[in-house]
């Protein structure tokens, strides 16, 4: 599919948007699929996550010893590292395998993923709540489990266990951001100077970078939080090579479904 590319559109265009998503039918009912419940569920999380983001923040300074500052950001880059492995994981696994017909997760978790590939500037006009709702719910329980050690532990143990916590802090906010950072990538017009300076030293993903993925159908830079593990990964075929081992266990093939939808206009 692909016959236009979605991340090269004027201001003028995307104001047309809505018209031009009446041309589409797939993505109409992908986007008329977005339920009440998972709209709670989404407030839920992002609320729920930004509390134990403030609480761990809190804790992370309390014990912070500026003596470990490079055992402390070495932990911290690990766990950015991580976030963005995990991101590739979900993203691959979201885009390739699944439907959006299987009971419960389909709607809710399958659904965004589908979406995206057939309307791929829907996500620059979703809300704060619909773009993290998500990616807040999975930060969850890595910040519960750092509270847990922060509550649990004496100041020694804690010490003892802070480039981990550090690890463990940094890999949950980037988990929890990176479809904020994914949404930034496909935004072009009024983002933030900040925001534009992260993207363009690829602190965070860069919009160039990411529109490698948007190229149908779809195979490659699976990475949205910085993107860093994608050049390494395409070359190693990482993804290609899980492909053939899930082909190989299950019989099933991968992007069946999203090439469905991509056909349905
Ligand atoms: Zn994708
Ligand atoms: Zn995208």
């Amino acid at each position: 599919m692909a016959e236009y590319d979605p991340n090269c559109i004027s201001k003028k265009e995307n104001q047309k948007l809505p018209h031009r998503l009446d041309r589409h039918e797939g993505a109409k009912k992908l986007a008329s699929l977005y339920s009440t419940g998972k709209r709670v569920q989404e407030v839920i999380c992002v609320y729920s996550c930004i509390f134990l983001m403030l609480i761990n923040f809190f804790m992370i300074l309390k014990h912070l010893r500026i003596d470990r500052i490079s055992e402390v950001i070495f932990s911290a880059i690990c766990g950015i590292v991580t976030a963005d492995f995990s991101s590739g994981i979900v993203h691959w696994a979201g885009d390739s395998w699944g439907s959006v017909e299987l009971p419960f997760i389909g709607k809710n978790f399958i659904r965004p993923f589908r979406e995206h590939h057939i309307d791929a500037t829907s996500i620059t006009r979703h809300d704060w709540i619909q773009t993290n709702g998500g990616n807040f719910m999975i930060g969850i329980p890595i910040l519960l489990k750092l509270t847990f050690i922060f509550y649990n532990s004496s100041s020694t143990e804690i010490q003892a266990e802070y480039p981990f916590c550090a690890y463990l802090f940094l890999c949950s906010i980037f988990v929890a951001i990176t479809n904020q950072i994914h949404k930034w990538s496909h935004t072009y017009f009024g983002l933030p100077v900040w925001v534009q300076i992260l993207q363009n030293y690829h602190i965070i993903l860069p919009r160039k970078h990411h529109r490698i993925h948007h190229v149908a159908p779809h195979v490659s830079y699976f990475c949205i939080t910085t993107g860093w593990l994608n050049w390494p990964l395409e070359k190693i075929k990482f993804w290609s090579t899980l492909e053939s081992i899930v082909t190989y266990f299950t019989g099933c093939k991968p992007r069946e479904d999203d090439l469905k939808w991509a056909k349905t206009s």
